[in-house]
């Protein structure tokens, strides 16, 4: 029998197709051992549920479902009445109404946290989005002139300021950056001579689900030259594999791992001797997008700024907008003007431009940043967040939940800042720690995570005998919320 997951993970239009025979098929006509409802009537049932899903996406999803049922059940007849193909119904289209974007709580102290949207966005940054997206505004028009103006104009000189830079730009996301920058410096897809991209054994590494610095490289059109080891590379490895075909040499931080011992890298300055000698561009995709606000956070080793490898020579540096540095997604890029010039006439930095509300979020976010106003930026605000703040919020916490059945206690945990950013960083954090009476940790999980009737859904973190919340991550005024929310989930 096909399983109600199965339509959440083949949303509309991309999942397999049922067979056309099976769509047009007569409605409630026998295929194996018994009827099945008609799609109709099927329909009005799930309508009834107030999901929320439009009537064509249930039409669909109820076809499909019946289709999947009638060929499983021509191998195999079933018996069994209508009430369980419309309690298989009901699931799906539950399961799928769970699909949609929406706002959680997040307790698993990661903050920045990639399933869950990596950082959340200020007030203001917000509230800048919310006007961009509902008027028309001046993306692309100068109003001294009444003419045609120069889209994120604006943007590019905070971020230049905020990278002390000659000049930045922004695209949809670091990894967009990456790719128009190999792109451009190797002559994309054609054959010319320039095409070698030299780095390091140490740096060719992966980032989260999907994102691996060779893949990209090789997606480019890059040629890789790995110089070094894993664990040592200098500046000597790197001069050898100098040659006239080489584009450009590449520094990748190492955003979510860390290594020790007989460890060592070239430093930027002589790599940046080296590439200046041969004429051509030092890159580093710096990942995280540390500034001054979040460089040396959480006592680990500080991460460098875009600012500090530019002084060390990098010619262009590029990071994420939303780790970090606490905007929406983007990917900056800052560096020699020369360089930005000819990288935004590149044809593909069309493709990869940011949008109204992209720019609206950023142009808030990097003059929060200039500022040094730490409260207006949430990833740095959770961050530096007073631990003994958080054990008084966990104390109210537990006294409001005196009642439920459940053990609940605080316990004091380590936090992270995730995303690939200051992997060293250990965060020291505080817990609720509860273990249901009634029930397993696993399903208080998933009553959580599911939320409804009113319940903001929450994730939090299984420690091995409980559930953890972690509160470093649940901005204080969601306390509220939280606590209603494991109250219901608590309850019968
Ligand atoms: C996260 C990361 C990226 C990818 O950034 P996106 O903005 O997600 O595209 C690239 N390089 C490094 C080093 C990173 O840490």
């Amino acid at each position: 029998m096909p399983s109600p997951s199965r339509s959440v993970r083949s949303p509309a239009g991309t999942g397999p197709v049922a067979p056309a025979e099976a769509v047009t098929a007569p409605v409630g006509v026998v295929g194996g051992a018994r009827r099945l409802p008609a799609v109709d009537r099927a329909v009005r049932e799930l309508e009834e549920l107030g999901l929320g899903l439009p009537r064509p996406v249930l039409v669909r999803l109820v076809r499909r479902e019946l289709a999947e049922l009638r060929e499983a059940e021509r191998e195999i007849p079933r018996e069994g009445g209508e009430a369980e193909v419309m309690g298989l119904l009901r699931r799906a289209a539950e399961a799928l109404a769970q699909g949609r974007l929406r706002p959680v709580i997040n307790a698993t102290g990661v903050i920045v946290h990639t399933n869950l949207g990596r950082a959340p966005l200020g007030e203001a940054a917000a509230r800048a989005v919310h006007q961009a997206a509902g008027q028309y505004t001046t993306l692309e028009y100068d109003v001294a002139s009444g003419e045609r103006g120069r889209r994120g104009a604006y943007l590019e000189e905070l971020l230049a300021t905020l990278c002390e830079a000659p000049a930045a730009t922004v695209v949809n996301n670091c990894a967009a950056a990456l790719v128009l920058m190999l792109r451009h410096f190797t002559g994309g897809a054609g054959d010319g001579a320039k095409k070698e991209v030299i780095i390091s054994r140490g740096e060719l590494v992966q980032i989260g689900g999907g994102f691996r610095v060779p893949e990209i490289l090789e997606a480019s059109g890059a040629v890789l030259r790995e110089v070094g080891t894993t664990n040592r590379t200098e500046v000597a490895d790197y001069a050898r594999a100098m040659c006239e075909r080489t584009a450009l040499v590449l520094k990748v931080h190492r955003s979510n791992f860390w290594m020790e011992g007989f460890v060592e890298s070239a430093g930027r300055v002589e790599l940046a001797a080296l590439a200046g000698a041969h004429r051509v561009p030092l890159i580093e995709d710096l990942g995280s997008g540390a500034t001054a606000l979040t460089a040396d956070a959480a006592g680990a080793p500080p991460e460098p700024t875009p600012a500090q490898a530019l002084a060390g020579g990098v010619d262009l540096v590029c990071f994420s907008g939303d780790k970090l540095f606490g905007g929406p997604q983007a990917g900056v890029i800052a560096g020699r003007a020369g360089m930005i010039a000819a990288l935004k006439k590149d044809p593909l930095f069309r493709a990869f431009r940011c949008d109204k509300l992209v720019i609206a979020g950023l142009e808030e976010t990097a003059a929060a940043h200039l500022r040094r106003a730490t409260a207006e930026v949430p990833v740095v605000r959770l961050l530096g967040a007073d631990v003994q703040a958080l054990h008084a919020r966990a104390t109210a916490l537990c006294e409001q939940l005196a009642d439920v059945r459940a053990s609940v206690r605080i316990v004091e945990t380590t936090a992270q800042v995730g995303g690939g950013a200051l992997p060293r960083a250990r965060i020291a954090s505080v817990a609720l720690q509860v273990v249901p009476r009634d029930f397993s940790i696993d399903e208080l999980a998933r009553r959580l995570r599911v939320g409804g009737a009113g319940a903001t859904a929450v994730v939090a973190y299984r420690s091995v005998d409980a559930l953890r919340l972690d509160l470093r991550t649940v901005f204080p005024e969601q306390d509220a919320a939280l606590a209603a929310a494991l109250r219901k989930a608590l309850a019968a």
